[in-house]
């Protein structure tokens, strides 16, 4: 993986830079030390590090505008940083630039239930947002896995989504607004507690932008009432092909669970090992959970079952209590954890059509045996986003390398299939040279295009999400 070589003239200026971002922030919002630098040196695709030259640590989206026109007139790269955890080295410093981490940023604006949104700082993280209204019985329905950790930031950069994507949509589809600091300090309001906007929808614009347009400080989130109960069904298949139309069956039927998570056999041998859930040890392995009153739910669960015993399960196992259905759902929550416990792995985000699931799960197989690398399956089968671990030892010499080959083939295989390179996580780093398979010369230009709209300068997270040869013009200024 390539990255830009940082420009000698920025990192000499260092000293007159920091002195400058000193006189806009408080003093311990500027970090320079190289040995405090460090801690920004990577994201959660901790294979590729580099330490940037400076972060600060802005508390409000003044001292944000402040910080970019400096950097807008210094003409330093500036990385935005929610909480470090993009599985597509979204957040990845270069050398001579400005990480600008919103973190402080974490505050509660406003909370309005009688028209259903509320209005947090950035930094603020995606279950302290739910934190902040479930006594009052309301959520905040984007649920990613690693919503302990991540920022509404981040979460509005990548377009998060999460298990219950798939009745609640992703980020996208809970935004209503967004304070945005452009690159030369200006401050617009893009949406706002409404739930359509006049004009061109340039929230679905900045939606999944991953810092390429400016950076967000504040965001108008829409909530909904808590739903009065949910509840998990586990059932396990011995066939791939077969797991994959029962999903289908329950879809066509109409019924709208919250949430339908697949897992193959590598993935529930790994977690099984790791956390103990007492799943069945089977070829694939799906969680299906449904929410609403107590007879909605009954009656939804009557109906799944029916569909699942018309295709043999080798279980089907439902949530009885609170702590059966933690139970179910342990496993799949420790996937990640299992997995990095047996080695380092790399996670990647396809999206494919879900009834092409058994033939992508047989390639990656092959693939797999060729590599000579393991691979476990996670799968929000309800709208086809694939979650394909792969393990691999980052001390090997040359396993990296293949692990990236490996990966890259999965996400052309992906796109082959009419999916597409990213369900949730972004494209990064990660995704950035393989954009070219997914769009054409013509399709590139028209993107490249909105971001010089925003960012004429190319001075925000300039080396992501776009192949390195097609922007270095841009970049060069
Ligand atoms: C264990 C684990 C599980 C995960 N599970 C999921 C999941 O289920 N679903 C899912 O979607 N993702 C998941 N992720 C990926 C990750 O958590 C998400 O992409 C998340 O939204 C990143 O948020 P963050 O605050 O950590 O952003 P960061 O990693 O800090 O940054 C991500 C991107 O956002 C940009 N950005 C950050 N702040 C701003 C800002 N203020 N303005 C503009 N751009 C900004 C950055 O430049 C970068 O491009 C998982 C990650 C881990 C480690």
């Amino acid at each position: 993986m390539d990255m830009p070589i940082p420009n000698a003239a920025i990192v000499a200026r260092k000293s007159a830079i920091v002195t400058r971002l000193r006189s806009v922030l408080p003093a311990d919002a500027v970090i320079s030390d190289p040995a405090e630098t460090r801690a920004y040196e990577c994201d959660a695709l901790t294979a590729y590090r580099c330490a940037p030259m400076v972060a600060v640590l802005p508390r409000t989206t003044a001292e944000v505008a402040a910080i970019l026109k400096i950097c807008h007139e210094e003409q330093v790269p500036v990385v935005p940083r929610g909480s470090g955890t993009s599985l597509a080295g979204g957040a990845l410093p270069t050398a001579d630039c400005v990480i600008l981490g919103v973190a402080r940023m974490n505050a509660v604006l406003e909370t309005d239930y009688d028209n259903r949104f509320i209005r947090v700082q950035s930094g603020r993280t995606n279950l302290s947002v739910t934190g902040a209204i479930e006594s009052d019985g309301w959520f905040y329905a984007p649920d990613p896995s690693s919503q302990l950790a991540c920022a509404i930031a981040g979460n509005i950069a990548m377009n998060s989504g999460g298990a219950h994507c798939l009745k609640y949509g992703v980020t996208t589809n809970n935004l209503l607004g967004v304070t945005l600091v452009q690159m030369d300090g200006t401050v617009i309001e893009i949406g706002g507690p409404w739930l359509d906007a006049p004009g061109i929808d340039l929230l679905g614009v900045i939606c999944g932008a991953e810092g390429q347009l400016g950076v967000v400080t504040e965001a108008t989130l829409r909530i909904l009432p808590k739903p009065e109960g949910a509840r998990p069904v586990l059932v396990g298949f011995n066939s791939n092909e077969v797991a994959g139309t029962c999903v289908s069956d329950i879809i066509k039927a109409g019924i709208l669970p919250v949430a339908i998570e697949f897992m193959d056999r590598p993935c529930i041998r790994a977690t099984e090992a790791f956390a103990k859930a007492g799943y069945p040890d089977c070829e694939a392995l799906l969680i299906i959970e449904v929410e609403g009153s107590p007879p909605e739910i009954a009656e939804q669960l009557a109906r799944i079952k029916a569909i699942a015993l018309r295709h043999n399960p080798v279980e089907f196992r439902e949530a009885a209590d609170e702590d059966q259905a933690k139970r179910i759902w342990l496993g799949r929550k420790s996937a990640f954890g299992a997995m990095g416990k047996i080695n380092d792995y790399m996670c990647l985000d396809g999206t494919i059509p879900v009834s092409s699931l058994p033939y992508v799960l047989r390639r990656i197989g092959e693939m797999s045996a060729a590599y000579g690398l393991d691979v476990g399956n996670v799968f929000h089968a309800g709208d086809g986003n694939m979650h394909p671990l792969i393990l691999y030892d980052a001390n090997k010499p040359g396993d990296l390398a293949l692990c990236e080959a490996f990966g890259a083939d999965i996400l052309k295989l992906c796109v082959e299939v009419g999916g597409c390179l990213t369900g949730e996580h972004g494209v990064g780093i990660e995704k950035r040279d393989l954009m070219s398979v997914q769009f054409n010369p013509v399709d590139l230009e028209a993107q490249l295009r909105v971001k010089d709209v925003f960012d004429p300068a190319w001075l925000l997270n300039p080396a992501k999400v776009f192949p390195l040869d097609i922007t270095a013009a841009r970049r060069a200024g």
